[in-house]
């Protein structure tokens, strides 16, 4: 089976902030964990490079805004890289093949008779590169981007006819709800919907940073017809016939809750216009908020990536968040709380087990241990049902991209590998010369380590490779997740080896204390919000 998976193209900006990062984990562990069930999969990520805010900055910089912006991707793949964001394609929407599509996704629309010429008159919030509607408004600002002053725009544009598309929208959704996920974002676009859509303005005049409007050298193509159409430019649309047939339609579409209008309802409109298929679903994600905002560099309320890398390790940062917020909704979070997380799951419960199985099967029985087959005593056999439904909810969650559920579902399992250790008690085991016990028990413990590990790998994929060092049950897979045996096969119970030898024991996540002066950003009110209006940080 192949899978296609997309994240949204990122707004471009000199790094990549903690809850851009946030998307491309959620997204790359989904990615690898599709890469260990056995799955062909494909994973698209990149940066959306001709926002109406480049020429501008790049003319502050000194500099052109094609420099501007390969400095910028430079920086987002090194921090993707660093973040193991196992993408197989970093786009940008000034790649020639990318261009290509646009154009041609354009060119469709114009034989199709959707594009037209009109004035468009409004709000425009430079932020987002949107026009905003009187009702959007809040005190005038947009939302969203409360430093930015709107700008009133007027000028004759090319538009797309959405409103033609009103029926079919209705139609698809009546059909196929889970073609947006999850239910309560959906009934935001399903309300935008009843209230009647309306044509959209697809060019700008006047500009020269953008892919020029087909039959119209005065025009560029803008936002949309551009930067949602780098889906089916990863894809292989329209050079490579071959890998288009293989890869689309997308698996789904990975995106942050403020962009589900475009992607529900405007994407659909596009690929039907264009005489393509649709995606199978579009999952919308919440965002993470510090004292209930979203985070941004505008409002102050960063938690800078490498501070987060340096408290918890990029593992542990890909699990703390990942755990700790909801992957479709929004979720407040502190510091202080991260690190608890952290130190309780990963440091306690489950660096715990793995240090302890492995230092006892050192001193205990050389390191060599038998197949987990041989232990049949009750509790072994209380363990094994608790290992397999753990798992079935693991797998459960993932499929529904509830990775807090995921790895609630494996620290279940966790917790009783330690409940197991307590109630067996190896060490009196030992002392009362019980030898082949000690080394079921062991071998219990080292299964359950295995299948910990093999959880863990969409998450922690470099932390799971050690563990599974240290356990002696190398995983067979490459470090992007591919080329193993399938996870349903791992995860069985008794798949380990069928003779232990486990290796040195090492602390998987040491633990981490937080510094008083970092603390801080939980304790201080926001900063004055007007104060810096540099950059507006959204993801597109
Ligand atoms: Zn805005």
């Amino acid at each position: 089976m192949s899978y296609y998976l997309t994240t949204a193209i990122f707004y471009p900006t000199a790094s990549p902030a903690l809850h851009s990062l946030f998307e491309a984990i959620g997204a790359d562990a989904l990615a690898r964990y599709q890469r260990l069930l056995g799955n062909q999969t494909r994973f698209l990520t990149g940066m959306d490079e001709h926002s109406a805010q480049v020429e501008p900055l790049a003319r502050q910089h000194a500099t052109d805004p094609q420099s501007l912006v390969d400095k910028w991707a430079a920086n987002w793949r090194a921090a993707f890289d660093q973040f193991e964001i196992s993408y197989d394609r970093f786009i940008r929407t000034t790649d020639s093949d990318h261009i290509e599509a646009s154009v041609e996704m354009v060119r469709r629309a114009q034989a199709t008779g959707d594009i037209y010429k009109g004035t468009y008159a409004g709000w425009f919030c430079p932020g987002d590169n949107e026009f905003k509607t009187e009702s959007q408004l809040v005190d005038g600002h947009c939302p969203d981007h409360p430093t930015l002053e709107l700008q009133w725009l007027e000028e004759e544009n090319y538009f797309f006819r959405l409103s033609k598309y009103q029926e079919a929208l209705e139609h698809l959704y009546a059909e196929n709800p889970s073609f947006c996920e999850p239910e309560h974002f959906r009934n935001e676009v399903l309300a935008w919907l009843r209230e009647g859509l309306r044509d959209f303005s697809v060019s700008r005049a006047g500009i020269s940073w953008g892919i020029p409007f087909p039959g119209d050298p005065d025009h560029r193509i803008y936002v949309w017809f551009d930067a949602l159409t780098n889906y089916v430019t990863g894809a292989g649309f329209p050079r490579d016939q071959d890998a288009f047939a293989k890869w689309w339609p997308a698996d789904v579409h990975v995106i942050g809750k403020n962009i589900t209008r475009f992607h529900c309802l405007y994407w659909p409109a596009m690929l039907m216009s264009a005489g393509l298929p649709l995606p199978r679903q579009v999952f919308a994600h919440g965002f993470m908020t510090i004292r209930g905002e979203k985070m941004s560099k505008t409002r102050g309320n960063v938690i800078r990536p490498e501070d987060a890398v340096a408290l918890f390790g990029v593992d542990g940062v890909r699990y703390v968040v990942l755990r700790d917020i909801p992957f479709d909704r929004d979720a407040d979070i502190t510091l202080r709380g991260l690190v608890r997380r952290y130190n309780a799951d990963l440091a306690n419960d489950l660096g715990n087990l793995v240090n302890r199985t492995v230092s006892m099967s050192a001193r205990y029985a050389d390191g060599a241990l038998p197949s987990v087959s041989s232990a049949q005593a009750p509790a072994d056999l209380e363990l094994r049902a608790t290992a397999g439904q753990a798992i079935s909810d693991y797998h459960a969650a993932m499929q529904r991209l509830q990775f807090d559920e995921a790895l609630a579902s494996m620290m279940t399992l966790a917790g009783a590998g330690n409940g197991y250790a307590e109630s067996q008690a190896p060490w009196n085991l030992k002392r009362e010369g019980e030898t082949q016990r000690v080394a079921e028990v062991l071998s219990v413990m080292a299964e359950t380590c295995r299948l910990l590990g093999h959880l863990l790998a969409p998450f922690t994929p470099a932390t799971a490779a050690r563990l599974a060092q240290q356990l002696g049950a190398p995983a067979p897979y490459d470090a992007r997740g591919a080329g193993g045996p399938g996870l349903e096969q791992l995860l069985t119970w008794g798949a380990g080896p069928h003779g232990w030898q486990t290796g040195r024991a090492e602390p998987l996540f040491p633990r981490t204390e937080l510094p008083e002066e970092a603390g801080r950003l939980d304790d201080t009110p926001p900063e004055d919000p007007m104060r810096d209006t540099a950059s507006p940080g959204v993801a597109t």
